[in-house]
């Protein structure tokens, strides 16, 4: 049972002392501040003896987090825009699963008729392209690598974009690099790969995922921001829920930054990527 529903049923229990601020709740996967404001937001039910059964405070909390969780971050789908290629990144820190979710995207897309195309710009490490060549046949999409070694992942985009372009793709999913997220350079990279596509098709990127590992924890908010605020991230997924990971702490970076979970990854297979749904996730949490 996840501590904060369990420090928000001690609470009900103290009720007498007028307080439902417990240090309990700092090490839930929430974070501190997401869990203050929901138990603030119930003290007055349970203070006033509305709340009273267990189910109905795990009822009232569920309704909170789904609040938190859809009131900024309702845009669910993906924004393809009318122009094609549409051109979505995927963004991340190494390891959370971009290549992996973007595979899965690709097979997805594929199964509803879209023409794929694939790019492999994480230049950075050699077997990134390998291992996306191997979802690329896996999935049955075309992929643009890069024909010299070190290349710029700019140009690899750029040249997926405009080779999207001129054959008509739907759709160019971009792998980029994922080293550490506070090594500027590779910021400076993602900044030069969001301006290369955007001069082959205007408007572009289109949608620009960013992906949590649901394992992570707290780690997730910090890494959010920093990747939104140089490359304004438009949707989130959220990946390896499929272990003991609840992945809690993603409320927090829908609700600071106003950014939709899009979907969520429950596995390494072909069809383990969802879309996601808040109450399931919700259900999932606080089962
Ligand atoms: P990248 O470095 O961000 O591109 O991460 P990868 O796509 O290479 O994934 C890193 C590891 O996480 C691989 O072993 C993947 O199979 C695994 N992985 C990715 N997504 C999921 C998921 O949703 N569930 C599980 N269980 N494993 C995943």
């Amino acid at each position: 049972m996840p501590i904060l529903f369990l420090a928000l049923s001690a609470h009900r229990i103290d009720r007498d002392q007028g307080t439902l601020f417990s240090p309990a709740l700092l090490v839930s996967d929430f974070g501190p501040k997401i869990t203050i404001k929901i138990v603030e937001g119930l003290r007055e039910d349970i203070l006033a003896g509305k709340l009273k059964s267990g189910s109905e405070i795990k009822d009232a909390l569920k309704r909170s987090v789904l609040e938190l969780l859809t009131e900024k971050g309702d845009k669910t789908e993906l924004q393809l825009g009318f122009r094609k290629p549409a051109v979505i990144m995927i963004v991340g820190v190494n390891g959370g699963g971009k290549t992996t979710s973007l595979g899965k995207l690709a097979h997805k897309l594929k199964k509803e008729g879209v023409k794929v195309l694939m790019a492999a710009g994480d230049t950075f490490r050699a077997a990134a392209t390998d291992q996306l060549v191997i979802w690329a046949e896996r999935s049955g999409s075309e992929i643009v690598v890069a024909e010299v070694e070190k290349a710029k992942a700019s140009s690899v985009l750029s040249q997926a974009v405009k080779r999207g372009k001129e054959q008509g793709f739907d759709v160019v999913l971009c792998d980029t690099s994922g080293r550490l997220h506070t090594n500027y350079s590779l910021m400076e990279e993602l900044i030069a790969c969001k301006k290369a596509v955007g001069k082959v098709v205007a408007g572009a990127p289109n949608e620009v995922l960013l992906v949590l590992d649901g394992t992570t924890g707290l780690n997730m908010l910090p890494q959010a921001r920093e990747f939104n605020e140089v490359v304004g991230i438009t949707g989130l997924i959220l990946t390896k829920l499929d272990g003991s990971a609840r992945g809690g702490c993603v409320v927090s970076v829908v609700h600071e930054l106003g950014i939709p979970v899009k979907f969520v990854g429950v596995g390494e297979g072909l069809e383990d990527l969802q879309p996601f749904v808040a109450e399931a996730f919700i259900d999932a949490i606080f089962s």
